[in-house]
């Protein structure tokens, strides 16, 4: 599929193409006319509105760390319930002190309130005085994709995690269009990390890094591409024990699955120096 591909392992390749395949299924396909953040359709509505309230987006996305997304996600429905309204005229007028009561009263709307309500207050100075108070400035004109990853790095609270992150859903679901994807990495969670270990993408025990690495150096084009696929599979089929491999579309190339059949269960192949051998060459 791409020129480095000669370097890399035939089954390895195999694999690689299925999940770009199925990245690029998704990234070519039309914008949803809602996309699902949430589970509350308001709150949806709110972040998938990136024409009037691209701050909304923004300000979710930097609070999409250590809780659940669905609970970070509905932070800027919570606090325009709060405010009654979530312009950015609004919000610029809010000082500190006004922020962490908004994120903490009546109850937190974050497991880490008081640090959220700092990220969020710092994100909307910054959008206020880098953006004009327009956050789709960031994504706008076609930029980088290392450009975009990077503006979004700028903010307060904000890791690669969270900066490719955001860029992905921007082009993936948002069908943003950018200059170029190489900058796109993968977004390791325990979903991404289970489903490239077992499928032999990367060696058991493998650190962030070493998983980012390699998705870039299977994908360069766009690491990113095969982020929701593997996190999908991770999601529906691939659990922790037990995994659903007949409903898998990667069954056929999956070592851990052949291995699996065998032996009639997974248990053990998330752990290090378990019952399934790595695939990887190294
Ligand atoms: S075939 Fe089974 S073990 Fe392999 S990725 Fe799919 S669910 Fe996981």
């Amino acid at each position: 599929m791409n020129s480095e591909s000669e370097h890399i392992p035939m089954d390895i390749v195999a694999s690689r193409d299925r999940l770009v395949e199925h990245g690029e299924m998704l990234f070519r396909s039309p914008r949803e006319p809602l996309i699902k953040f949430t589970g509350l359709t308001e709150a949806d509505e709110l972040v998938n509105d990136i024409s009037s309230y691209p701050h909304a987006f923004v300000l979710a996305c930097i609070m999409d760390q250590q809780v659940k997304a669905e609970k970070a996600w509905i932070i800027p429905y919570r606090i325009s319930q709060r405010l009654n309204g979530f312009s950015m005229q609004t919000l610029a007028q809010l000082s500190p002190n006004d922020v962490n009561n908004l994120m903490t009263q009546p109850e937190p709307l974050h497991r880490f309130s008081d640090r959220m309500a700092g990220f969020f207050y710092s994100a909307i100075q910054r959008i206020n005085s880098q953006y004009t108070q327009d956050a789709s400035q960031i994504w706008s004109g076609r930029p980088s994709s290392a450009e975009v990853v990077y503006r979004f790095l700028e903010f307060d609270g904000v890791g690669q995690k969270v900066g490719t992150m955001a860029a992905n859903i921007l082009v993936r679901e948002f069908k943003i269009l950018l200059a170029d994807y190489y900058s796109i990495d993968i977004s390791v969670d325990r979903h991404i990390r289970r489903v490239f270990t077992r499928l032999g993408l990367c060696a058991a025990k493998s650190t962030e890094a070493q998983i980012i690495y390699r998705a870039r150096a299977l994908y360069p084009e766009f690491p990113g591409m095969m982020d929701f696929p593997c996190w999908e599979i991770g999601n529906k089929w691939c659990k922790p024990q037990s995994p659903q491999c007949g409903a898998c579309y990667m069954l056929d190339l999956c070592p851990t699955a052949a291995v699996s059949c065998y032996h009639h269960n997974v248990t053990g192949v998330d752990a290090p120096g378990g019952p399934f051998p790595s695939r990887v060459r190294t």
